[in-house]
């Protein structure tokens, strides 16, 4: 099966939902594959607190089903599935996982970035069995036993806080003796009685069973060995660029995140090496990571797609 689309939009968390709206309201149709995760990040949050508009907050998957909808309301198409492969030229060509070709005039990468694993024996043959990287999606499950979250950001803190309300206990391991997350959420977790932080704490194996779950931690205190039994372990420690399909085909940094003319004059920052290819959201920002901002590129993928494809339309009737 083939089709061609005059824009393609790689992912559906707010970047690729905010530049579906745009598209579609400047009538290039765009078709948006929804990715791995369908609504991206934000659909696995709890409460958003600082997306303007919402001033009691709003809940992370309310927030992009709406998104969605609105750019629905205008003509976005939405498919499940995500790029495997992209071929420069024009049209570009992409190839979903299910091996369907897909050409498009401009394809806007908004891919996202996933959960980093801490890379230790008994982590992945957990994972799903007490080893998580969503509170929001497991927290339910540790009601009244006592947990651990690793890392010391604001997703850490988020998910300390988050695991609270189920839990008896929960342990905040950092590798260093200082948070990295934000002035508020280190007050909030450094002041909560269920929250006991271990600082330069390190997680060297995680042990259980796949029938009994996670049952206790191997740690490295201060540099002294230690054990901690606990129930359950959330992955808090940052992100990884889904940017595989697009290597060898777009300067990509040394971490793997896409790499876009940040810096250039007027706020353009959202064009990639290759002529057609846009990035947006976390796949591109390592540094603000905010729904806002995926939010803010995602507006401007759309309005650079908008602007290259009229100039080359422009181009084709003065070369007539
Ligand atoms: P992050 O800020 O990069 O923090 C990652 C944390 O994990 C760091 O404390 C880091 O330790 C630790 N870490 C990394 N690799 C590790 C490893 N292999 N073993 C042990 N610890 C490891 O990532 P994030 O917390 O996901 O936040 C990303 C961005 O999203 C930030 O800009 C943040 O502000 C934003 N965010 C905002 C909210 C909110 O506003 N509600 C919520 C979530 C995220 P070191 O400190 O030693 O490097």
């Amino acid at each position: 099966m083939s089709e061609h689309v005059p824009v393609l939009i790689a992912g559906s968390g707010c970047a690729g939902h905010t530049a579906a709206i745009y598209a579609a309201r400047a009538d290039l149709k765009p078709l948006v594959l929804e990715g791995n995760e369908p609504g991206g990040q934000l659909s696995l949050t709890s409460d958003v607190e600082n997306f303007p508009g919402f001033p009691e907050g709003i809940n992370g998957f309310d927030l992009v089903e709406n998104m969605k909808k609105q750019a629905q309301r205008f003509g976005a198409r939405y498919q499940y599935g995500f790029i495997s492969k992209v071929e420069p030229g024009s049209p570009l060509r992409c190839t979903t996982d299910g091996g369907e070709v897909i050409t498009c005039d401009a394809l806007i990468v908004a891919s996202g970035a996933r959960a980093r694993r801490l890379n230790v024996p008994g982590e992945d043959e957990l994972f799903g069995r007490g080893v998580s990287s969503c509170a929001t999606c497991d927290g339910a499950f540790y009601r009244d036993m006592e947990i651990a979250v690793v890392g010391g950001g604001d997703s850490a803190c988020e998910e300390a806080l988050f695991l609270t309300r189920f839990a008896s206990k929960v342990h905040l391991l950092h590798r260093r003796d200082s948070l990295r997350a934000s002035k508020i959420m280190q007050d909030r977790t450094l002041s909560h009685e269920k929250i006991q932080v271990h600082w330069n704490t390190v997680v060297e194996s995680v042990h259980g069973s796949p029938e009994k779950g996670v049952e206790y931690l191997q740690l490295q205190k201060d540099g002294k060995p230690e054990q901690l039994k606990i129930s359950g372990l959330f992955l808090g420690i940052g992100h990884i660029p889904n940017t595989e399909f697009l290597r060898g085909v777009c300067e990509l940094d040394e971490e793997g995140y896409l790499v876009t003319q940040l810096g250039k004059t007027n706020g353009e920052n959202v064009k990639t090496n290759v002529p057609g290819i846009f990035g947006c959201g976390d796949v591109v920002d390592k540094r603000y990571r905010q729904a806002i901002t995926a939010a803010g590129m995602g507006c401007k993928a759309a309005m650079d797609a908008e602007h290259m494809l009229a100039e080359r339309k422009a181009e084709a009737v003065a070369g007539h």
